[in-house]
């Protein structure tokens, strides 16, 4: 029998790839190995679970045994890769080897958890996946106090998240805005009037030092001097791609796998996708480039070579209080700035130096600007 195509993980990639396989071909053999359930869930979802408080289990839209069976796949669940032969097209897992014809890493990206005086590792709260949530829910839910750490995309959609649960939210970071990679810091502080009038107190431009159990909590001191109880921590301080695998096997690796065009790593047979994969240079840790790289990848390992589309990505800044849609390098502090501003919300195009447009915010009704000005962003 034809050796199967083994696909190490089972996240949005993993599972997106073998879709795309199963549109191309019915037949193929595929395996799934993956160190979680395998369920299939919508991550971005994680950004407002607790306002809707859903649990873990009603994320889930088909377990990794329905999914399996769905798509005729085999699953193997709760398996740790721990070692690649790509010499001897082999997987070592804890008790078992399994040999693969091609072999697709889409192990993700793990949260960074601060070090911080005072809080063990499972004291601080991440939330970068089902089981991640699934582990720290109660806690959130009865938490009526939280010190969210990081004030980029996900830590500030689950300040927000969090506030509108009516629960007391510290937001803080090192940076003296929000979304500091992201906005500019006109943009920024129109999202930080709007969080404003929620729960949340903002403690910008500071660290976190230290902090001290309490009977409920910690009592968390700040670099500014600065002191707050809170019954929770969460970090969302960025993700760091897990590229321990790769490395041990030798396949090249930067920030994440490096992959050329066609999603192949160095080493024959061995490709990567998803948030574990850098392409030019870049991390692309987003749902659609993930989805247009894993039709293109589908197509190639069923043996019609094919480059995924580079595409600008479209980010949507889940803050229902100023929804906000922004593209390309919009975090560029040498930008011109133009901004259209009315009772509708904001249009703001980033120029470089010769006027070409390099990014763009929208906000509110404005987004319906956002796909027009897509079509004009040259592909970076
Ligand atoms: C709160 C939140 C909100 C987000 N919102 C958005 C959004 O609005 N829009 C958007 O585009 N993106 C959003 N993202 C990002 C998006 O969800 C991710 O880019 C995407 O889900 C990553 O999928 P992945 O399959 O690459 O990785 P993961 O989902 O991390 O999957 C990795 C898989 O690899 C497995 N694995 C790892 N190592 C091993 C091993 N050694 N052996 C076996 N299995 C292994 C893991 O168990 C897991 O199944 C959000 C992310 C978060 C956390």
């Amino acid at each position: 029998m034809k050796a199967p195509i083994v696909i190490i993980g089972s996240g949005f990639a993993a599972y997106q790839l073998v879709k795309s396989l199963r549109k191309l071909d019915s037949d193929c053999p595929i395996t799934v190995v993956t160190a979680d359930e395998g369920h299939e869930y919508n991550k971005p979802d994680l950004s407002h679970v607790v306002s809707r408080s859903q649990s873990a289990a009603e994320l889930v839209k088909l377990t990794g045994a329905e999914f399996a069976e769905q798509q005729r796949i085999t699953l193997l669940a709760r398996q740790t890769v721990e070692r690649i032969d790509p010499a001897q097209h082999r997987l070592e897992l804890a008790d078992q080897s399994l040999g693969y014809g091609q072999l697709v890493l889409a192990t993700g990206a793990r949260a960074m958890v601060p070090v911080i005086d005072g809080l063990m590792g499972g004291d601080i709260i991440t939330l970068n996946g089902l089981e991640e949530y699934q582990q720290h829910q109660q806690r959130l839910a009865e938490a009526r106090s939280v010190l969210v750490i990081g004030a980029g995309l996900i830590g500030t959609e689950l300040a927000m998240d969090l506030a509108s649960a009516d629960k007391q939210l510290v937001l803080t970071d090192m940076a003296p805005q929000l979304l500091p990679r992201l906005l500019p810091e006109f943009i920024a502080s129109r999202l930080y009037r709007c969080m404003d009038e929620m729960p949340v107190r903002f403690e910008l431009g500071t660290q976190v030092q230290q902090a001290v159990a309490q009977d409920r909590g910690y009592r968390v001191t700040l670099s500014n001097g600065q002191q707050h109880s809170v019954d929770a921590v969460v970090a969302a301080i960025g993700l760091r791609p897990n590229v321990q695998l790769a490395r041990q096997a030798g396949l090249a690796v930067n920030q994440g796998i490096v992959v050329d065009s066609q999603l192949r790593t160095n080493v024959a047979g061995v490709f990567a996708l998803g948030d574990c994969a850098e392409r030019d240079g870049q991390l692309h840790p987003y749902l659609q480039p993930t989805l247009l790289a894993a039709s293109a990848l589908a197509k190639t390992l069923l043996g019609q070579p094919t480059d995924a589309i580079r595409a600008n990505t479209l980010v949507k800044v889940k803050t229902p209080q100023l929804p906000i849609q922004l593209a390309g390098d919009t975090g560029n502090a040498d930008a011109q700035w133009e901004v259209k501003v009315d009772a509708d919300g904001m249009t703001a195009s980033a120029f470089d130096t010769q006027q070409r447009l390099i990014g763009f915010v929208t906000t509110e009704q404005h987004m319906k600007n956002a796909f027009p000005l897509m079509r004009q962003l040259p592909v970076s």
